[in-house]
């Protein structure tokens, strides 16, 4: 283990940072084949993971035992010896992803073992005073969301949490959010106490990168970075099939590179100025131009509308619009042209929220890109632009909550205890839509 002073805030802290081991991160991979696969032969897991057929047996045994995946005979396998197919336990338990909107509700759903999709609900919490007074609400409103949603307290192993901020995820501490002091917070801690029920949290950008990686663009990729141009612009990478943090174990803060240094450089809502934030993401561009003046922060609600209506000015050619958006991509070009330049990632995807800012981007951020990268180095990365959704929300936290599952060394107590069988309770609840969704 190794200690690392972060200073935050005039105060020095003690990070422990926490490597996870090959032999967790090898079972982890055969979950994720056979999440994708499944039902899958064992045999067949070795060409699908690279992993030897010896320590494939040695890990699924245990997945078995722990009650995490099913083992069943493949009654059509030809003459000679059966083959044994494996699948997620799709009935074992059930974890939990929530994540919050900015406008105070949490949205909740509820996903089988196998990452589908059972009961889903969204509650409204009151403006929170600090960060430990959020800690509250939101374990009072997985409270609520959990006694509704029929789930007894002992059928859930785990709860995943996605925030908008600066998070240690190993310490289950926030660090800074744009709405309150940096000061590093508990913040898992308290809602696991109020629920009674393990929980981690998150930044948005790994879980967005999460659920790509399980469910998405990036299934079957390990290695990846994903950049995402929306209210603000933020960035994750993953390696091995996990987010990577920094040793300190804080999440990626990519938005808040500096593009500009000059006195006369965009504010940023970080306190900091000239962040690529300030000039290229939605929040940015409508800010440095003035049509959020009007509004208190953080006008999450009015971000959509009052930037369709810009990007409007710029394919009516109203004067300066255009130039603003084109300033915007360029800046964001040669940012993700030195990440590009920095760390070399073979995959890049990029989410943008707003499709038609999309359409603007890619054409003239990949002519920065060309301007900016390394020779040699974009002919062998695979970039990706996409628009961006908000099924990330449930997909990423709920694939967090199950990667602790899976991750978890200490888990043989699971078969131990008898379960419930788990089914889609409330197939139609009062608003009359299907409660069970497939991923
Ligand atoms: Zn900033």
């Amino acid at each position: 283990m190794k200690y690392v002073d972060l200073r935050l805030s005039r105060k020095c802290v003690k990070i422990v940072a926490v490597r996870i081991s090959d032999h967790t991160l090898n079972r982890l991979a055969i979950v994720k084949a056979i999440l994708a696969h499944g039902p899958v032969a064992r045999s067949d897991l070795p060409n699908l993971t690279n992993l030897s057929a010896g320590l494939i047996t040695q890990l699924t045994q245990a997945l078995v035992m722990s009650d995490l995946v099913t083992e069943t005979r493949d009654e059509n396998a030809r003459k000679g010896r059966p083959r044994l197919l494996l699948e997620l336990n799709d009935a074992g338990a059930v974890v939990v992803g929530a994540s919050i909107d900015g406008r105070g509700n949490l949205l909740t759903t509820f996903v089988s073992l196998a990452g589908r999709k059972l009961f889903e609900t969204s509650g409204h919490f009151p403006l929170p005073r600090s960060l430990p007074d959020m800690a509250q609400h939101i374990g009072h409103t997985l409270n609520a969301a959990i006694a509704e949603s029929g789930f007894s307290r002992d059928q859930i192993a785990r709860i995943g949490i996605a925030l908008p901020a600066l998070i240690n995820s190993q310490r289950g501490e926030v660090h800074f959010g744009s709405t309150f002091a940096a000061e590093p917070t508990p913040f898992a801690g308290p809602i696991s106490q109020i629920v009674g029920i393990p929980v981690t949290i998150e930044n948005e950008l790994d879980c967005m990168a999460r659920a790509e990686h399980w469910f998405g663009n990036a299934r079957g990729i390990d290695d990846f970075t994903l950049v995402r141009v929306g209210f603000s612009i933020d960035a994750a990478q993953f390696a091995s099939g996990v987010p990577r943090s920094g040793t300190s174990g804080l999440s990626s803060s990519f938005g808040h590179v500096k593009v500009a240094a000059s006195e006369g450089a965009n504010p940023c809502f970080c306190g900091g100025l000239g962040c690529l934030t300030a000039y290229a993401s939605m929040y940015g561009i409508l800010n440095s131009h003035g049509l959020l003046a009007d509004l208190p922060f953080p006008p999450m609600e009015q971000i959509p509308e009052r930037f369709a209506k810009f990007i409007g000015d710029v394919q009516i050619g109203r004067a300066g619009a255009t130039e603003a958006v084109k300033k915007a991509a360029n800046i964001f070009g040669m940012a993700i042209g030195n990440l590009l330049n920095t760390t070399s990632p073979l995959h890049l995807l990029v989410a943008v929220d707003d499709q038609k800012y999309l359409d603007l981007l890619e054409p003239a951020c990949m002519a920065a890109l060309e301007a900016t990268v390394m020779t040699g180095v974009l002919p062998v990365t695979h970039i990706k632009f996409f628009q961006s959704n908000d099924d990330w929300r449930w997909k990423g936290t709920a694939a967090l909550a199950l990667e602790q599952l899976y991750l978890d060394d200490s888990r043989n107590g699971l078969s131990a205890q008898p379960r419930r069988k788990i089914e889609a309770v409330n197939d139609q609840n009062s608003d009359g839509n299907a409660k069970s969704v497939a991923v």
